[in-house]
């Protein structure tokens, strides 16, 4: 009988612009914050790179300064540092080391990326920066390490220089042992700057062309890591399919098509630590699947707190960023026909003026059924997910979704537009899921007012036929929404990676 070897632990760095708990924009963070514990417990040694933001620094006071790096950005040297912590996870006895990218006049600032007036005009000298460190804080691992990295793991466009760098033989930066894997966490958002500018980057005149950095006459960032890196993946397999196509390319459709060995689609999980409704504090009762009691009283606390009226009606919540991506304009459009039923409806999202003004008009408009909360608010976000009855997510693409797997986790049942990631976690009620018990929630197929509306409509006959909608609920409870799986299939990836370009 030959019994299997154990597998070699690697060591991955994993960078990117963003992670729980240091500094959040998006579902990016959530990601970034989970996916090292959880490679750390399958046994792997995890190295993360951040930007030293403000709040990075506030919340990691403890660092130590490793390396002094000058890097030219354009015509001027700008000095820079490297600093490490470790942070304990999970009670596990192996710490996360996090290297945090320090050059105060570019990352200490109150945003990430931005601030009132719009995009920090000095985005592609910070981020270009920002690999350039990345890539000399590997190198430092090498030199002190006995284990080098193995796979860099990069994410979005913030971070897809590294792999240009690496391969382009700036001097200092080229480290031909590390293998990189670039996932792209939505490719609507590409880091895209004037041509002009390209000279900032450092990078060689000639990558400032068709075939590398050059988009239209713009430096375009995350098409030179899908050009550079080893391997390019996405967050759900239907978004690895649908970015090939010119609706959701957004002009990398063949770039990503030219790729021989094409995108791999993993789907991302939750911290089902902190999204889990038995133990959430920030709600005011937990609840779990064979007792559903406590999910009435969030729900009546919630619509007390919300200034709604405490009635036995069907709660819709929709959560996340105002932007034409998320499609919450076709709940504004549907708003006449959506105050004629019986039902409430609340939102909580912060970005685009014009949206959060028609949404607060929206609200005085219908003030018994209509409440919205213009914001980001992390403890208000748990309490509507256990305080609602659906989640509606119309998104006109949506490369995974972090919000219908809280909610499937919540009881809370998603309706949700049949793209991306909504398309791969979310089973349609039909018959024959029904049947089969499998249904966890609403599908409906075009971007328009209309067909939102309709699945609508069938999601609140159903929630009057109590006992089918408490089997939709549970089922959706029962899902395995944890990082679990996804993390063995990065792990996966990573190996795939290390040996079919060795
Ligand atoms: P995206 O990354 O495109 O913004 P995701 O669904 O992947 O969308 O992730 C969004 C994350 O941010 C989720 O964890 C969601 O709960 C959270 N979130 C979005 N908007 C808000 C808000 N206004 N307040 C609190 N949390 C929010």
């Amino acid at each position: 009988m030959s019994t299997a070897l154990p597998k070699k632990p690697l060591h991955i760095a994993m960078a990117a612009s963003e992670a729980v708990p240091y500094a959040k924009t998006g579902g990016l963070a959530d990601v970034v914050g989970v996916l090292p514990q959880e490679l750390i417990r399958l046994g792997h040694e995890v190295t993360l790179v951040l930007p030293g933001y403000r709040s990075v620094l506030e919340s990691l006071p403890s660092r130590e300064t490793k390396i002094r790096f000058t890097t030219p950005v354009g015509s001027v040297s700008i000095e820079g540092m490297v600093e490490e912590v470790c942070v304990p996870i999970g009670g596990g006895s192996c710490p996360l080391k996090i290297l945090v990218v320090r050059c105060d006049p570019y990352f200490d600032r109150p945003g990430l990326y931005q601030d009132q007036h719009g995009d920090y005009q000095d985005n592609l000298e910070r981020f270009s920066l920002f690999s350039q460190a990345v890539l000399r804080g590997i190198g430092y691992l090498h030199e002190r390490d006995g284990w080098p990295v193995d796979v860099l793991h990069l994410h979005d466009w913030q971070t897809a220089l590294c792999s240009v760098y690496l391969r382009a033989g700036v001097r200092g930066l080229a480290i031909p042992s590390v293998k990189t894997l670039l996932t792209l966490h939505n490719v609507g958002y590409q880091g895209l700057f004037p041509g002009e500018r390209f000279p900032v980057t450092g990078l060689p005149d000639a990558l400032f062309s068709p075939h590398a950095l050059e988009f239209y006459g713009l430096v375009n960032c995350l098409k030179g890591g899908i050009i550079f890196s080893d391997a390019v993946s996405t967050v759900s397999q239907t978004y690895a399919k649908e970015i090939l196509t010119k609706e959701f390319g957004y002009g990398l459709e063949g770039v990503l098509a030219d790729r021989r060995e094409g995108i791999h689609g993993i789907v991302n999980g939750i911290d089902v630590n902190v999204w889990n409704p038995e133990t959430d504090r920030f709600t005011p009762a937990s609840y779990n699947v064979s007792d559903l009691s406590g999910k009435e009283v969030c729900k009546r606390l919630l619509q007390r707190e919300l200034g709604l009226p405490v009635r036995s009606v069907p709660l819709l919540a929709a959560i996340g960023r105002l932007t034409h991506q998320k499609g919450f304009d076709l709940l504004l459009e549907a708003l006449p026909e959506l105050v004629l039923l019986d039902i409430q409806l609340v939102l909580l999202g912060t970005g685009d003026r014009d949206l959060e003004e028609r949404w607060m008009e929206a609200k005085s408009a219908h003030p018994d059924c209509v409440a919205v909360h213009i914001g980001f608010d992390e403890g208000l976000a748990h309490r509507i997910q256990a305080g609602a009855d659906m989640l509606v997510m119309p998104s006109r693409y949506e490369p995974c979704g972090l919000t219908q797997l809280q909610s499937l986790r919540y009881g809370t049942v998603p309706i949700v537009r049949c793209t991306g990631g909504l398309a791969d976690t979310v089973v349609p009620f039909k018959p024959s899921t029904v049947r089969a018990n499998l249904a966890t929630g609403f599908h409906f197929d075009n971007p328009t007012s209309d067909a939102m509306l309709s699945a609508i409509l069938l999601a609140v006959s159903v929630y009057r036929e109590r006992e089918m909608w408490h089997s939709l609920m549970k089922a959706g409870m029962k899902v395995d929404v944890s990082w679990t799986r996804s993390a063995e299939r990065y792990e996966q990836l990573y190996r795939t990676v290390l040996s079919s370009s060795q």
